[in-house]
């Protein structure tokens, strides 16, 4: 390997492989260092999201959905199965089979880009250099104009429920299970915690989730929340609100957990298999020798400001080891500014437009401000909803639940937030950022024309409601 880079990107998650590839893009001499390796010592660039994350979190939705839908769905069609099975080895092994398949498609993009891959575990020295330690123990130095610090977060332990990852453990031996679990318990009534206990549930576990919060997806415009919370109960999703777990015990081949309930009264409820998913914390543990002079905030991410620049010049940080939401698309976005900066482009990331989705059936998505939100601020607003039960399309697919909202300033008629819980609520959300991006009005939404039987028509029609004329419900008189 050549010793001197333009840039080097520690990190190949959705952060890092991002601004490796623009960084090369843009005529930038590129290596990406990442440690993540198959069983083989083969390299498995992608990180958190591709190898225990995003991807095969969704895979698995993908097969306990279309299981669920046979098992449940389908009668109501007309259509009848005999003797339904879920093999969970078969789906676990396609699972794997997608991830290996986008692990071959980074590395592919790597070469086509020129971007050099280091297989290794990288350490940040002081004067721009970095200490590579390769599998079999061998270190060498590079060094770099600038460096890119990608390397994520890892789930948090807590200590009423240490992991001995066979019956209690956190998101990535979930994605593992090797049968259904009979009673399964998740803990954190988060994003991961909901769309993991969806896949075992609809495979049929009997899935509590013990959440420590009284709301219900505090960070989620709370009338979807509501409408959300509505639409799982009905699935036999038990979710527990004021829980907080305590104390857990391992007994044969169940462990038993105790929480708090609302009145701060102690329960115990026993369990096949116990999945944390309390959150995760940036990982930078032996990233920087004492010299380095990188600083981490109080809570331990990188230290760095808008254009995620830390301390020292020329060194950046991006994705979940900052502050902001741990999310891909996020990390991927300030890959992409932070490699134009190193290419002296103007560049910046629209913090306030993040899309959140949750990848349950139906799904919850939400980008720009909550009704809360808005309200807070003192800002006078309007707001449209409207239900996807008055929506042919989603009556015709049998995906009747849930609704779409649009809040408007009222003085100048911006949308300000898009807000849903129903069938393709991420990419109607989507629409939505679209259209706040470009800083358009409810009624340049109201304007715009939606193909007809679509599930948009949803996302059409809570625009026109905003100012009371929605066509396909009466509108409430104002
Ligand atoms: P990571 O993906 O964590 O990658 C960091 C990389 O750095 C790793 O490959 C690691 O090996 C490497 N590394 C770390 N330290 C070193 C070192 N010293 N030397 C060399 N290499 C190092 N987000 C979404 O947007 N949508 C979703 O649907 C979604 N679903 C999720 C489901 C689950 C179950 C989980 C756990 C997460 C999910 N996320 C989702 C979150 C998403 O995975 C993360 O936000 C994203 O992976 C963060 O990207 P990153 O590049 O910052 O870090
Ligand atoms: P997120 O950070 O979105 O992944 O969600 C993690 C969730 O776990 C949060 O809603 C926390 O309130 C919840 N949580 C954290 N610790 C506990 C605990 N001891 N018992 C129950 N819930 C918890």
């Amino acid at each position: 390997m050549t010793d001197k880079f333009d840039v080097a990107v520690i990190g190949a998650g959705p952060a890092g492989y991002v601004c490796a590839i623009r960084a090369a893009q843009l005529g930038l001499k590129t290596v990406c260092i990442d440690k993540w390796v198959d069983d083989k010592g083969k390299a498995k660039l992608g990180g958190t999201c591709l190898n225990v994350g995003c991807i095969p979190s969704k895979a698995l939705l993908d097969t306990s959905h279309k299981f669920h839908e046979a098992h449940r769905g389908f009668k109501a069609h007309g259509i009848s199965l005999d003797n339904l099975d879920i093999d969970v080895p078969a789906m676990i092994k396609r699972k794997d089979k997608v991830i290996k398949q986008m692990n071959m498609g980074i590395s592919g993009l790597f070469k086509a880009n020129g971007v050099e891959a280091a297989l290794g575990t990288a350490k940040v020295l002081a004067g721009k250099q970095i200490e590579i330690t390769a599998e079999d123990g061998s270190v060498s130095v590079i060094s770099a104009e600038n460096i890119v610090i990608a390397t994520g977060s890892v789930p948090i332990e807590i200590p009423p429920t240490p992991l001995d990852n066979d019956i209690i453990v956190d998101s990535t031996g979930a994605l593992e299970f090797s049968e259904v679990p009979g009673r399964l318990g998740v803990i954190g009534a988060g994003v991961i915690g909901l769309e993991l206990g969806s896949v075992w549930s609809r495979l049929g576990s009997k899935v509590t989730v013990l959440e420590a919060q009284e709301s219900f997806l505090a960070l989620a415009d709370q009338q979807i929340a509501k409408e959300s919370a509505k639409i799982f109960k009905k699935q036999k999703l038990d979710i527990r609100l004021s829980a907080r777990v305590v104390g857990s015990e391992i007994k044969g081949n169940e462990v038993e957990v105790r929480y708090l309930d609302t009145a701060g009264e102690e329960k115990t409820e026993t369990y096949d298999k116990l999945i944390v998913c309390v959150g995760r914390r940036p990982y930078t543990e032996n990233l920087f020798a004492a010299d380095a002079g990188i600083n981490l905030d109080e809570r331990g991410f990188v230290f760095v400001d808008d254009q995620c620049r830390t301390d020292v010049p020329g060194v950046f940080a991006i994705g979940d080891v900052v502050r902001g939401p741990m999310l891909a698309h996020k990390g991927s976005e300030e890959g992409v500014m932070v490699a134009e900066l190193i290419a002296e482009k103007v560049a910046q990331v629209n913090y306030e437009l993040i899309p959140s989705v949750i990848y349950t059936h139906p799904e919850v998505a939400w980008a720009g401000k909550t009704e809360e939100e808005v309200k807070a601020s003192g800002e006078e607003y309007k707001v449209g909803t409207f239900p996807f039960a008055a929506i042919g399309r989603a009556v015709a697919a049998s995906e009747s639940d849930g609704m779409v909202k649009v809040i408007a300033d009222k003085a100048t008629d911006r949308v300000l937030g898009v807000h849903a819980v129903g069938p393709c609520a991420a990419e109607l959300v989507q629409q939505g950022v679209i259209a706040m991006e470009f800083s358009a009005s409810a009624e340049d939404l109201q304007l715009t024309m939606f193909g007809h039987p679509t599930f948009g028509e949803a996302l059409h029609e809570a625009a026109l409601a905003v100012d009371g004329h929605a066509i396909h419900m009466p509108n409430r008189k104002r």
